[in-house]
């Protein structure tokens, strides 16, 4: 299975053994062995803290800690735990971003909100007043907020379904909404109604700031684990086309633009750090999960609630960048010919 061989490619050491960095060539790398050897290594990593701004987070197990690998041709590798679920929070916002793309095409992000990074914290008011809410992101709350107002349905049930039944295609399976945590940030969720509402009143959100607010709440509210969270990378990773299923989500003309937002805005104002480290678009989400792209290869998810200062789970950060690297997963690291 490994190769031990001088003439490998992007050659790297993974559990004791070199290994080729071509993923292609899984063949010759024990996926398993570096997904489980980077669980073990950040198992006992105690850094960081829970997020408490939303009071119901800060009562999540903070040692649940997983983390999937599911290639484009649909293979699992997991280790830890991957069946409890945590909110999907900011991550949602891909996936939301993706339906509006679908169904309205990709100009609209850009004549909208945009899709340069504002290099200020995810839910900045100061980021909306400099640029008049021209240069948001829908990865940060103003554009994604922006952009849950942008989905199509003639009621706010029918922009619910449009929605959750996005996100339920992506994951392969039926989703469902963390009540207690909804519940919990719409009772605490006057900032990013007010974010809302000046995107409102910058005529970035067209009508009903508030209701869109709420959906955005709803939707960062519903529960995933780390393997819905890989299948969902992975679908993206495979073109829109879900590897576990089968099933076409999306289009593939869309996906291009889909990894641009994340890589441009997906860890924040960390999201060039996260680049320069491991090359790969990535969404991170307030409730410890991270998910991570490598086109045509494979998705990578970890979920470990303790947040750094940008808000981005600390283990997840560490074991995707390094599983990641091992696999050969950086599209800007070409072999030499
Ligand atoms: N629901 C959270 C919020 O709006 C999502 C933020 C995040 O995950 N970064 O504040």
């Amino acid at each position: 299975m490994m190769s031990c061989k001088k003439f490998i490619i992007g050659k790297m050491l993974v559990a004791g053994f070199i290994v080729t960095g071509l993923f292609t060539q899984a063949h010759a790398i024990d996926v398993d062995a570096v997904v489980k050897a980077a669980y073990e290594k950040y198992k006992d990593l105690d850094e960081g803290a829970n997020a408490d701004y939303i009071p119901a987070l800060a009562k999540v197990d903070s040692n649940l800690f997983g983390i999937v690998v599911i290639t484009t041709d649909g293979k699992i590798y997991s280790a830890g735990d991957v069946a409890s679920e945590v909110s999907i929070q900011s991550i949602s916002k891909v996936f939301t971003m993706a339906r509006v793309m679908e169904d309205s095409g990709t100009e609209v992000i850009t004549e909208n909100m945009g899709v340069d990074a504002t290099g200020q914290v995810f839910n900045s008011i100061v980021a909306i007043e400099q640029y008049q809410g021209q240069e948001m992101n829908p990865m940060v709350n103003p554009g994604a907020i922006a952009t849950t107002s942008m989905v199509k349905g003639s009621s706010e049930k029918e922009i619910w379904k449009n929605i959750i039944d996005t996100y339920d295609d992506f994951a392969g399976r039926k989703l469902t909404v963390m009540e207690d945590i909804y519940t919990s940030e719409a009772a605490t969720n006057q900032r990013n109604q007010a974010l809302a509402m000046l995107m409102y009143a910058y005529g970035r959100i067209e009508k009903a700031p508030i209701e869109a607010t709420d959906i955005y709440t709803r939707q960062c509210s519903v529960g995933v684990n780390a393997k819905d969270l890989a299948t969902m990378a992975a679908t993206l990773a495979n073109g829109g086309k879900n590897p576990v299923t089968g099933k076409t989500v999306v289009s593939h003309e869309i996906i291009p633009e889909i990894l641009a937002v994340m890589a441009t805005a997906g860890l924040y104002d960390d999201s060039g750090q996260w680049l320069y480290k491991t090359g790969l678009p990535a969404k991170s989400g307030v409730g410890g999960g991270i998910l991570a792209v490598s086109p045509g290869k494979f998705g990578i998810a970890a979920i470990s609630p303790p947040l750094d200062a940008a808000g981005n789970s600390i283990r997840a950060q560490r074991a995707i960048a390094d599983i990641a690297n091992a696999l050969g997963g950086n599209p800007y690291d070409p072999a030499p010919k």
